[in-house]
């Protein structure tokens, strides 16, 4: 019998764990994962009547792999997508919350009028930002930050004001360093097919693809009824029982001469065990130490990958506490508001089920890249700190009924300039070790899907190398491309 050992119970090893299974039901998997419970970043617990997301909150549905690994694991029904009222985001501009105009997707203005009268900018900020159609496009054909390119299409202000705090919603990302090839591809494509980010929007609503909603695309949302670990916890339903190995660290792994891997897993330091192939979805700092016995290069391009931290404080207020109409799904805090947080989510507006009627349910976030240094405050003053700018902005009268905080230290890999250069560099080196994966967030997207996507790639291409070896796997690897 062959075997394959996951390193990391994260979203992106437990896919790969399934797609592997799913291709060949007697090979033997084992997921490694040091903590207590499956799922990484990913959980969702009820408090006090609360449905509390620790992290992912929803996903995109553009990328499929979600929603395919959803429907595949018998979820359909649980999907849900975002309530029809409110789909739109508010941004805090000199103080007060105003709704991104509609049709202004990240950044750039599909619809002009809404634009044009909205008073997040100042009137040479809009001239300047419409100016973007005369623009020359750029002739360099390399990468560039996101900052640098909104600044020179669209000018300061608008990127200031609108763009870094959306960007740093979802990216919790310095703009200054985060590349736009990684992240952000199409609106270089814009740029170079159309000379114009506003010429390519226009074209594509004469073309009827026309955006009502302001800040995201909402429609291209979904969740789980239940919240986001019923994806974790139903992948685990299909996997053998003995498959995930929690409370297991691995701690080393060495190529062997017989072209299996030895790996040293578990607490004690005897635990040694042999497979045939690996995946490795652990955060990049993780891999690098894994691998930096037998591939230093290979260490050295992963350990290069940044990652930020952030907290997420949840609260749980009863309705008539709050002093702000709930008619968007919530906001995000430019830098230059000097505020201590970066955004604010209305889960239980956004999504179904997530609070009682007379309730409703919040999420904070505070820290990521720019404001590093308030992650080193304990959890009780970051808890303090999201309820004393919330009772500011959202005008709310009292305490919470409910309060949660989770801190992701070291979580969010970033996108750094340059990225798209690193990651052909870990590709290339990973290619010279037989049968070994790298699967993660730390790769080609940090998205729930593109996770997902990296664990069914790892698997097909650990099934396409046994079955190279082994006649009996070949028809395997069919079934998952
Ligand atoms: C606050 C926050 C909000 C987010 N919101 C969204 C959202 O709304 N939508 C969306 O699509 N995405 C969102 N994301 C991103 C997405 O949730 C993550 O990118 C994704 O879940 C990462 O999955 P992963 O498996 O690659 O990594 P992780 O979840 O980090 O899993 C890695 C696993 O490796 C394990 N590990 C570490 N060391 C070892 C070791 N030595 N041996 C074995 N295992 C080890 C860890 O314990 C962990 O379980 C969010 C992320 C965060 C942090």
């Amino acid at each position: 019998m062959k075997s394959v050992a996951v390193i990391g119970g994260g979203i992106s090893g437990l896919s790969a764990a399934y797609y592997l299974h799913r291709s060949y039901s007697d090979l033997d998997i084992k997921v490694y994962e040091p903590a207590d419970r499956p799922g990484g970043v990913i959980q969702t617990t009820v408090n006090d009547g609360f449905l509390v997301e620790d992290a992912a909150d929803n996903f995109i549905t553009t990328t499929p792999d979600a929603v395919e690994l959803a429907e595949e694991l018998g979820l359909a029904d649980d999907l849900i997508k975002p309530s029809d009222s409110g789909r739109q985001a508010c941004v805090l501009s000199r103080g007060r919350l105003r709704p991104i105009p509609p049709g202004f997707i990240i950044m750039a203005p599909s619809r002009i009028w809404p634009f044009l009268t909205s008073r997040i900018l100042s009137g040479w900020g809009k001239l300047r930002a419409a100016g973007e159609v005369f623009v020359p496009k750029r002739r360099v054909a390399s990468d560039e930050s996101m900052e640098s390119f909104v600044c020179r299409r669209f000018g300061r202000e608008m990127f200031e004001r609108l763009v870094q705090p959306l960007i740093g919603g979802i990216y919790t990302a310095d703009p200054k360093l985060l590349s736009l090839a990684a992240t952000m591809p199409r609106f270089s494509q814009m740029e170079q097919e159309h000379g114009s980010l506003i010429r390519a929007m226009l074209k594509q609503k004469k073309t009827g693809t026309r955006e009502s909603s302001g800040g995201a695309r909402y429609s291209q949302f979904m969740t789980l009824r239940g919240g986001m670990s019923k994806l974790v916890d139903s992948i685990i339903e299909k996997l053998p029982a003995n498959t995930l190995q929690l409370q297991t660290p691995a701690r080393a792994m060495i190529p062997l001469d017989n072209g299996r891997w030895a790996l040293r897993v578990g607490r004690a330091s005897n635990e040694w065990t042999h497979v045939d192939g690996v995946v490795v979805a652990t955060p990049a700092h993780v891999s690098s130490d894994l691998v930096n016995s037998f591939d230093r290069r290979l260490a050295d391009e992963l350990g290069s990958v940044n990652y930020a931290s952030c907290a997420v404080v949840s609260l749980g207020y009863r309705r008539k506490q709050i002093g702000v109409p709930l008619n968007s799904f919530g906001f995000v805090v430019p830098l230059i508001e000097r505020r201590l947080i970066l955004s604010c989510s209305y889960s239980s507006v956004k999504y179904e089920g997530r609070a009682s009627k007379d309730h409703v349910l919040v999420r904070v976030f505070i820290g990521g890249a720019c404001q590093a240094n308030l992650l080193q405050l304990p959890e009780d003053q970051l808890m303090e700190l999201a309820e004393w700018e919330l009772s500011d902005l959202m005008k709310i009268q009292g305490a919470p009924v409910m309060r949660i905080i989770k801190r992701h230290m070291r979580t969010m890999p970033q996108y750094h300039v340059g990225h798209l250069n690193r990651i052909r560099d870990i590709d290339r080196r990973t290619q010279n070790w037989r049968c070994l994966q790298i699967a993660g967030s730390a790769l080609r997207g940090v998205g729930v899907p593109s996770c997902i996507k990296s664990g069914r790639e790892a698997a097909l291409k650990i099934v396409q190398e046994l079955s190279s070896r082994q006649p009996a796997l070949s028809y395997a690897s069919e079934s998952l491309a």
